[in-house]
């Protein structure tokens, strides 16, 4: 199907438009009132005015994860180690979408450091799921999934995933939400969670706004040598055309014993429906794609790298102090460590140091690169035959804070057995809203091969549409 270019180019500009249409006032105490319901975010501004006015995004209203540094604004991760650290620096996606005419409204909350699937790993506020209070909106992006769920203007907030920070999120929120392939989008200014695995993403309402989104932030950036430069222009040439589009779907993921039957059964109808509108659809078997060996690498590989990425919080360089000259170095590092890193913090801290320790590194951190290998083995091996892969986003809806509460450090990490093996893989992903269950949203991940985010947006795309 020929695309046509002028209906593209309206599109832009009504995303824009009934932005700059808005009043800053009303606008600010929209804001205000989704902030008292739900806590997704810190107010950063209430200058709506842009220098960039012609901008792919003048006048849109955007938050930024408060692990992304934005200059004078305190950036803290989650976390009361940072709790005062104002970075002197903007992250380049930040300037990025300044450069465009974006406004950076708000730093949005998260679990400490990304750990987290349910957002309820902040050190400050834990957001409230905005279709039910009483539900958890998933992590670690968990503000961004709320925010963009509740902000009824046009929208986008920038976010991260190591292992499914995006994808849960939107899963949970009914929003869309796209992970790029790793080194499509900078990281500099990202405080680092593992950096072989973090990727800098957005969520949006719909399928365009993510789109438009990472077009601003994408390309080479000669401050992460981890950048490249490839073709973007995703919002442009979004297409409803899925004829002959090759779709597998991965038992593993689908059969999984943890998914809710309910669940499968919508994302099953939705893959349907990409079906009726010309999609070949087929059940694949990817056995490398199992929890038991994706869930173990990508812990291990996630929790060695933070281990590292951690020790730089000691008091001394930035970030929480102390006095350090009571007790000498080593008690000062203990102390201040103790007293400012959550109790999820701490276990990640020990269990990455275990997996590296001389005499277990072959064991574990070793091992886990040899599986990660596999994994991408596998996946690479797939999009020989299929163009995507889909599969519920994540096993179930957003569990109540009781639900989530109840659930011990394992069982929460085998919550991510969907969502952590495209990211090992660093595989662009979306998860996009499909339908609900209990009237809590339900999220149809599709996942692509590197670099290849234009099928998976238009597969998201044509579902959105209909
Ligand atoms: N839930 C996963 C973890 O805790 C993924 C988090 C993330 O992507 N930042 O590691």
């Amino acid at each position: 199907m020929a695309v046509d270019n002028s209906a593209k180019g309206m599109r832009v500009k009504e995303f824009i438009e009934t932005d700059t249409a808005i009043d800053a006032r009303a606008l600010q105490s929209h804001l205000n009132g989704i902030q008292n319901a739900f806590q997704p975010f810190r107010a950063l501004t209430d200058d709506f005015s842009t220098d960039a006015a012609d901008g792919k995004l003048a006048g849109v209203p955007v938050t930024v994860k408060d692990q992304i540094c934005t200059r004078d604004f305190n950036t803290t991760a989650g976390s009361k180690m940072l709790e005062d650290y104002r970075p002197p620096f903007n992250a380049t996606v930040v300037d990025r979408l300044q450069a465009e005419g974006a406004h950076i409204m708000g730093k949005t909350n998260m679990d400490e450091f990304g750990f987290g699937t349910f957002c309820t790993n902040s050190a400050f506020e834990v957001p409230k799921n905005p279709h039910d209070t009483d539900r958890v909106v998933g992590g670690s992006s968990g503000g961004a999934g709320a925010a963009t769920a509740a902000i009824e203007y046009p929208h986008i907030a920038v976010a991260e995933s190591t292992g499914g920070s995006i994808s849960a999120p939107a899963a949970f929120c009914g929003v869309a939400g796209i992970t790029p392939t790793y080194g499509r989008v900078s990281r500099y200014g990202l405080i680092d969670y593992a950096n072989s695995l973090d990727k800098i993403g957005c969520l949006a309402k719909t399928v365009y706004g993510t789109a438009l989104g990472l077009d601003v932030m994408a390309g080479k950036d000669r401050n992460d040598t981890t950048t490249v430069d490839r073709e973007t222009g995703f919002a442009d040439t979004l297409d409803t055309d899925v004829d002959g589009l090759q779709i597998g779907v991965p038992a593993q993921y689908m059969e999984f014993e943890g998914v809710d039957d309910a669940v499968r059964e919508t994302v099953w109808t939705a893959i349907h429906e990409l079906e009726e509108a010309g999609a070949d659809v087929e059940e694949v078997d990817l056995p490398r794609l199992a929890k038991g060996y994706t869930v173990p690498a990508y812990y291990i590989v996630a929790v060695s790298e933070a281990s590292t990425n951690l020790a730089r919080y000691c008091g001394m360089r930035y970030g929480a102090e102390g006095d350090p000259d009571r007790n000498g170095f080593n008690e000062y590092f203990s102390e201040i460590r103790t007293a400012y890193f959550g109790d999820e913090v701490k276990r990640r801290i020990m269990l990455g140091s275990y997996a590296r320790m001389a005499g277990y590194r072959s064991k574990y951190y070793l091992k886990a690169l040899k599986v990660r290998r596999l994994v991408i083995d596998e996946f690479k091996q797939a999009f020989r035959e299929y163009d995507v892969l889909a599969a519920p986003t994540m096993p179930m809806i957003a569990p109540t804070f009781d639900e989530a509460a109840e659930l011990d450090p394992v069982e929460v990490y085998a919550m991510d057995t969907l969502t952590v093996g495209p990211n090992l893989a660093g595989m662009p992903h979306i998860s996009v809203p499909c339908g609900t269950v209990q009237d809590m949203p339900v999220g149809m991940h599709i996942i692509g091969d590197h670099f290849d985010e234009q099928t998976i947006l238009n597969a998201a795309y044509t579902y959105e549409q209909q």
